[in-house]
C-alpha cells in the first residue's frame, strides 16, 4: 500500500498515524458506526458510565478525537467539573470542537493539541485520565502510560478502552474476515480510503493483549491494575490507580 505500514519504523509511525487521522477525520463518526454496527456507542457508554468520577472533577480525555468520550464524561462531572480533550491531530480536534459546540457543550471544556507521550500539564492535575481507541496509535506506549501516571492526582484512576484479543476461538476467523476483508471495503466505499482502514485493522492486531497491557500499566507505576473484556475481548477496559 502507499503507506507501507507493514514494516513501518517506530519513528515513521507518528507520521503515518497523522496521515491516517487527517484523512479520516471528516468521516470518522460515520465509519465507526458502520464498522461496529453502532456497538462502539455502547462500549463508550459503559466505559464512561462506570469510570471513577464525580461532580466537580477535572478529567483529561487523551486521543479524544471527535469528542464522544468527553461529551459522555461531561454529563458525569456536571457544571462544576471540567474536561480537557487532548489529541495530537488538529483535524480531529477541529471536528471534535465543532461537534461539541453543536451539541451545546461549551463551558467546562478545553481542547489541547498534545502528544500523549509528553503531556503539557503539571504533575497531579487530573482526577481521571481516559484514553479510548487511542493507545494503540501511540508509538511509545510506556512513555504515554508514565505521563498519564504523572498528571493523575493521588487516588485518581486511569482508564484505557482499546481493541484487544478475542477470547472465543470460533469467533476469531469471523473477526479476521471482518477486519481484513469487510473493513477496507467499507473504507473504500464510504470514505474512498481503504489504506487507512487497513491500517486500523493491522494496528489492532499489533496492540498488546490484555495481560501484557496490564503489565505495562504496573510498570508505569499504577496500582490495582485490572482489565474487563467487553464483547468477548473485541475490546477491553484497563484500569489503574495512583496510590
Ligand atoms: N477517543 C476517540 C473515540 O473513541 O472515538 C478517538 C479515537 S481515534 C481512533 C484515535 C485518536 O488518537 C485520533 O484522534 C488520533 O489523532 C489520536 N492520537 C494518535 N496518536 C496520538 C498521540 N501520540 N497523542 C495523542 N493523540 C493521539
Amino acid at each position: 500500500t502507499h503507506f507501507g505500514f507493514r514494516d513501518v519504523a517506530a519513528k515513521d509511525k507518528q507520521k503515518l498515524v497523522e496521515e491516517v487521522f487527517t484523512s479520516v477525520a471528516g468521516k470518522y463518526d460515520l465509519m465507526n458506526d458502520l464498522m461496529s454496527l453502532g456497538v462502539h456507542r455502547l462500549w463508550k457508554r459503559y466505559f464512561t458510565g462506570t469510570a471513577q468520577v464525580k461532580r466537580g472533577d477535572r478529567v483529561l480525555d487523551l486521543a479524544g478525537g471527535t469528542g464522544d468520550i468527553a461529551a459522555l464524561l461531561k454529563e458525569r462531572v456536571g457544571k462544576t467539573g471540567s474536561i480537557v480533550l487532548g489529541d495530537i491531530n488538529a483535524g480531529m480536534l477541529t471536528v471534535g470542537r465543532d461537534r461539541m459546540t453543536d451539541r451545546g457543550l461549551v463551558a467546562g471544556l478545553e481542547y489541547v493539541q498534545c502528544n500523549a507521550e509528553a503531556l503539557p500539564f503539571p504533575d497531579a492535575s487530573f482526577d481521571l485520565v481516559t484514553i479510548a481507541f487511542g493507545l494503540r496509535n501511540v508509538t511509545d506506549k510506556d512513555a504515554a502510560l508514565r505521563e498519564m501516571y504523572r498528571v493523575l492526582k493521588v487516588g485518581g484512576q486511569v482508564r484505557v478502552l482499546e481493541f484487544s484479543e478475542v477470547t472465543i476461538d470460533w469467533f476469531k476467523p469471523v473477526y479476521d474476515f471482518h477486519s481484513f476483508k469487510v473493513l477496507p471495503r467499507l473504507g473504500k466505499l464510504f470514505a474512498n480510503d481503504p489504506d487507512s482502514y487497513q491500517y486500523l485493522a493491522e494496528s489492532i492486531r499489533k496492540h498488546p493483549p490484555q495481560h501484557e497491557l496490564k503489565g505495562m500499566m504496573e510498570a508505569a507505576g499504577f496500582s490495582r491494575c485490572k482489565f474487563t473484556n467487553l464483547s468477548a475481548g473485541i475490546v477491553a477496559i484497563h484500569d489503574g490507580f495512583k496510590a
